[in-house]
């Protein structure tokens, strides 16, 4: 079987994990910083912020921009719906603006478009790997005063006009799902250059707990000039090694050391993972070059991509089969195709709630019903590559 997507788990990853379990700490020890400053140097950002699960990441990027009750961010709607849940988790509306028909990332002029006084941030996402138009997203960001956030799950190690992805944002989202460029089991990150979003993500991960007594505020921040009472007099003077406080509430977001562990040595990796993703979409792309029926997604000259996914669309009316029929044929050949993304707002949830509807972002939901991801995996030899090219080839085209 050839999978759609597959983790690359090697003896020297199993061999990090072991060596953890061995140790003292399975969460909260010395692997979770260290794995935060390698990735943090990797991307070139100032901080690094692990949790366990891309969607914590971006949950906690909400809360650090302090995105609430009757805000609005704008999101695309082909990709995972994490990317939009993140605004709901915090009681803002997330608002679904259209792609580019040829890359299907979010178009910058439909974001402008879609722009109100409630407006608090701009969730672009690097769909297939492929970087967003970012100069263009953050001319528009800074001029309206909202913030840029980057839903980067699909694209680590990808950059912009030679920019690394994890720098292009006010804040960067990753995720390590075995299925992702590297995994941690489940895991992710946040990357950014503000040390205040930094810290409100710390604090968020763990409870809103602070255990630093330089932050300790009594009742300070209630009432500034507030003499604190008795208990919090005699609990700050006392500074005993128990004592902390609870600022704000948080969750139990953390990354354990083990997970932390097994990223920082497959972070050592990523780059020989991408260049082989770049090796198999080119040959993918050469490929499908001739067939007018099978056609990769657009990639634009200043990006160069990561290749979670290769997304191909086929007009599947056109070609008199159905897309559940070749995933049947291409199954029946040992080939695990996928779809991604089903629109966001297309999703019973959001017309319930937000009162979404088909029709709102015509492109994507045009795009949607031609699109297929073939397999794409680092561990992928040419020789299976070239077996999906045949089969993709025939079950579309019937030759
Ligand atoms: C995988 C993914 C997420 C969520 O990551 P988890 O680690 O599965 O929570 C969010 N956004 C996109 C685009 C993703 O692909």
């Amino acid at each position: 079987m050839i999978p759609y997507g597959k983790q690359s788990i090697d003896d020297d990853d199993i061999a990090a994990v072991v060596n953890t379990l061995r140790g003292d700490w399975l969460t909260q020890g010395p692997a979770v910083p260290a794995f935060e400053e390698a990735f943090a140097a990797k991307v070139g950002a100032k901080y690094a912020v692990a949790v366990n699960s891309g969607t914590a990441a971006l949950h906690a990027i909400m809360r650090a921009l302090k995105v609430g009750q009757g805000d609005e961010v704008i999101v695309p709607p082909i990709t995972f719906t994490a990317s939009a849940n993140c605004a709901v988790f915090e009681g803002a509306t997330p608002v679904f603006v259209d792609v580019d028909p040829e890359t299907l990332l979010i178009d910058p002029a439909a974001v402008e478009r879609a722009i109100t006084p409630r407006t608090r941030a701009v969730v672009a996402v690097d769909y297939t790997g492929h970087p967003c138009d970012y100069d263009a997203l953050r001319e528009i960001a800074s001029r309206h005063k909202i913030a840029l956030v980057a839903d980067a799950c699909h694209s680590p190690g990808a950059s912009y006009k030679g920019r690394p992805v994890g720098t292009l944002a006010d804040l960067t989202a990753f995720s390590f799902h075995p299925v992702k460029h590297i995994t941690t089991g489940e895991g992710g990150l946040v990357s950014t250059d503000n040390p205040i979003y930094a810290e409100a993500m710390r604090d968020f991960r763990t409870h809103g707990i602070t255990k630093d007594p330089a932050r300790f505020l009594g009742l300070k921040e209630d009432a500034p000039d507030a003499k604190p009472d008795a208990f919090f007099s005699s609990a700050i003077a006392e500074q005993g090694p128990w004592y902390y406080e609870m600022h704000s509430l948080g969750y139990n977001y953390r990354m354990p050391d083990i997970n932390a562990a097994l990223g920082l040595n497959q972070l050592r990796k990523l780059d020989a993972f991408v260049a082989r993703r770049r090796e198999i979409a080119a040959r993918y792309q050469t490929a499908f070059e001739s067939t007018k029926v099978v056609r990769p997604l657009g990639v634009r000259e200043w990006a160069n991509p990561a290749w979670h996914l290769f997304v191909v669309r086929i007009d599947f009316a056109a070609v008199g089969r159905t897309r559940t029929e070749v995933m049947q044929e291409l199954r029946e050949r040992g080939i695990g195709a996928q779809v991604h993304y089903i629109p966001v707002h297309l999703q019973p949830f959001y017309r319930r709630h937000f009162g979404t509807a088909l029709g709102q972002c015509p492109v994507a939901e045009t795009a949607y019903l031609e699109l297929l991801s073939l397999p794409m995996y680092p561990a992928m030899s040419d020789a299976e590559v070239d077996t999906v090219i045949n089969a993709v080839n025939e079950a579309a085209c019937g030759k």
